[in-house]
């Protein structure tokens, strides 16, 4: 692999440190006649897009939020139409972040699950990890994600949660609270690949923006879209409800990027830095 110097390309990331539950703007400079330009970060591929306006190739990198801190490579890997290639490498440190702790009470039907109720959780649980390691070449999402609802954030993102005295799982989306009704939109475009009722989640919704990018919408007091419903940016996927494992009415806000689990807040920030746009002539 030959990094040419006069035709170098360069790799930047945004943030330049990650916490655990980032999200990272990678972006290489380079001329529009490279046939491929491709990411690896953590043993695994990224796909990267070029915007014929101002040169840049961009992807996305999803730090799962148990990742474990210390400095990371990103590679950056393009050929040209003659098949030259260029690479350019980036260390990304990735920093521990406390999560706190949240302690909650909750029925003991909830939290301590007969055998049944037990299977068929970890069923759901392996049905959508399975799903999140999907990842669709094309893709669906704009720059710009949106807050699905207008709401205060209730639990926060990765908190380490205590129900009933036991330590249990990490949170792993944000709950933004509504009252019962409010309309849920589509954080981005995408297609709908689940509407269903799950045990903890409720009803769900969840999205496939492409590229291995997923958003979810828990607990709705009802969905108003099908498995394979294309939907835009802004549509109406259901309504704000407290199915499945909850309390009080809110929506359990959840993105995936190649399977890690990060913080809808950090997608949000970094939409509004990325100039992808679907109108941009993407090469693969
Ligand atoms: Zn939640």
């Amino acid at each position: 692999m030959a990094a040419l110097a006069e035709n170098g390309i360069r790799v930047e990331s945004f943030p330049k440190v990650a916490k655990q539950g980032d999200v990272c703007l990678v972006r290489t400079s380079g001329p529009a006649s490279f046939k491929s330009v491709y990411g690896e970060f953590n043993g695994e591929r990224f796909p990267m897009a070029f915007n014929n306006e101002i040169g840049i190739y961009e992807g996305l990198i999803g730090i799962d939020m148990i990742t474990l801190p210390r400095t990371y490579e990103i590679e950056v890997i393009a050929t040209d139409d003659e098949n030259r290639v260029y690479s350019a490498a980036l260390s990304l440190r990735v920093e521990k972040v406390d999560f706190g702790i949240q302690a909650l009470s909750l029925p003991p039907s909830m939290v301590d699950l007969d055998a049944k109720t037990l299977e068929r959780v970890n069923q759901e649980a392996r049905r959508l990890e399975a799903l999140f390691q999907t990842s669709r070449g094309e893709r669906l999402w704009e720059n710009v994600f949106i807050l699905p609802v207008e709401g205060e954030v209730s639990t926060g993102f990765g908190l380490n949660r205590i129900i009933n005295g036991q330590q249990r799982s990490q949170h792993t989306g944000v709950d933004l609270q509504a009252e019962k009704g409010t309309s849920v939109l589509a954080s981005n475009h995408g297609v709908v690949v689940l509407v269903d009722e799950l045990f903890f989640s409720g009803k769900s919704v969840i999205l496939d923006h492409g590229w291995g990018l997923y958003s979810m919408y828990f607990h709705l007091s009802e969905a108003l879209v099908r498995e394979g419903n294309r939907v835009r940016t802004g549509a109406i996927l259901g309504r704000v409800g407290s199915t499945g494992r909850s309390t009080a009415p809110h929506l359990h806000w959840g993105i995936r990027i190649n399977g890690a689990r990060v913080d809808p807040f950090a997608l949000l920030k970094i939409g509004t830095l990325s100039t992808l746009t679907n109108n941009l002539r993407q090469k693969d």
